[in-house]
């Protein structure tokens, strides 16, 4: 081994270290994380990771039903295939019925959580999301229900957890104002997305930020200031996964995230935010066929297969390519249960919530 390389060799491993005892890194620290050459420093990197989920959650690996339930759309993120200007999309909204079908059809896969996502469609009124959740939980009242509809009003938000919903995702995307205007139209702001995180925290969602990896114009420094923000949220979830052109949108010719640098991610939000819940994403799964299974080994602990009817899989392509848009809600399981379980994990058939802090000792 060279001089260079053992340096090299040590610093990974030194701020390894230091993340794991003081949670804490900074931007010089990631710059070199995210850029070295040294395998096995990263390979130690994600072990550590590893060893962190192990301590607080076992071999157990969380499911959540994700159910796609409209691809109609008011906003034109420049990066997302259900954009308001995608006149390529079939749009489809699923009834209540429907959405409680794929609930039953979950529920009996061992399903304990429901993930609602859509795209900002205002035909859902606060009333009808309200109906739903409850309709759900009615049915249901020992599964979570998570919601992902995008940015609303607080009084909503608290609508919505009156209703009865537990968990709400919203990936800030950037914490950085002006990279966010590179990904989004004016219409739409870095701090309004931040006011919408605080307002869900202080509803008392179990709440989740996030961004892709590897977005246009992201940089260490945006990352940086990403992983700043999650630290003042300190949000129960943190969804990463690597951006994925879609060849419609403007971004449509950007390249692809990687799946290395969304693993290094993964790894370093473990250690900083030991007890986060972390879901090896479907983009990470797309972007290489043992993405969620490697997302797991470097710190992940959750995964989401879709529930959706398959009629519409199709029709909610946020990026090219995306998996198991052909497969039966129970394929899906059954291939990846394999596959984590020949890991040495196992897929639990809980709720799955934030474990409390005493539990983490
Ligand atoms: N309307 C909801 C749900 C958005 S879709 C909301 O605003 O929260 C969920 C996530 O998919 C987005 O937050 C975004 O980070 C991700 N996503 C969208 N387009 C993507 C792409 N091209 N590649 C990878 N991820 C993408």
């Amino acid at each position: 081994m060279t001089e260079d390389k053992r340096t090299c060799a040590q610093s990974v491993r030194e701020i390894t270290g230091r993340m794991r005892r003081e949670r804490d890194i900074s931007l010089q620290e990631l710059g070199l994380l995210l850029a070295t050459k040294d395998r096995e420093g990263i390979s130690y990197l994600a072990a550590q990771a590893r060893e962190e989920t192990r301590r607080i959650y076992g071999n157990d690996v969380y499911i959540r039903g994700l159910i796609e339930f409209t691809n109609y759309c008011r906003n034109d993120c420049y990066y997302c295939g259900i954009r308001r200007s995608s006149s390529g999309v079939q749009r489809y909204r699923l009834t209540q019925d429907e959405i409680l079908s794929c609930c039953e059809a979950g529920y009996g896969l061992g399903f304990r959580t429901f993930v609602l996502q859509g795209g900002e469609d205002l035909y859902f009124t606060d009333d009808r999301i309200c109906a739903l959740v409850s309709a759900i939980k009615d049915r249901y009242p020992d599964c979570a229900v998570t919601l992902s509809i995008g940015e609303r009003p607080r009084e909503s938000y608290r609508a919505f957890r009156r209703a009865g919903a537990d968990r709400y995702l919203l990936r800030h995307e950037t914490a950085d104002g002006e990279h966010y205007r590179h990904l989004h139209p004016p219409e739409l702001s870095c701090a309004e997305r931040i006011r919408c995180l605080r307002d869900l925290k202080e509803c008392g969602f179990q709440t989740g930020c996030g961004f892709m990896a590897g977005s246009p114009g992201q940089t260490v420094e945006t990352l940086y200031k990403d992983l700043q923000l999650i630290r003042e949220l300190s949000p129960e979830m943190v969804g990463i996964g690597p951006f994925i052109p879609q060849k419609d949108t403007p971004f449509g010719k950007e390249p692809a995230g990687t799946l290395d640098l969304t693993l290094r991610l993964l790894s370093i939000i473990r250690l900083l935010h030991p007890r986060v819940l972390l879901p090896a994403t479907t983009a990470l799964g797309t972007i290489h066929p043992g993405g969620r299974e490697m997302g797991i080994l470097a710190g992940a602990n959750v995964v989401m297969p879709n529930l959706s009817p398959v009629s519409v899989r199709e029709k909610y392509m946020l990026y090219d390519n995306k998996i198991c848009t052909g497969d039966e809600a129970a394929e899906c399981l059954s291939g990846l249960r394999e596959r984590i379980e020949g890991i040495g994990y196992r897929i639990a058939a809980v709720r799955g919530d934030y474990p409390a802090e005493a539990d983490e000792s």
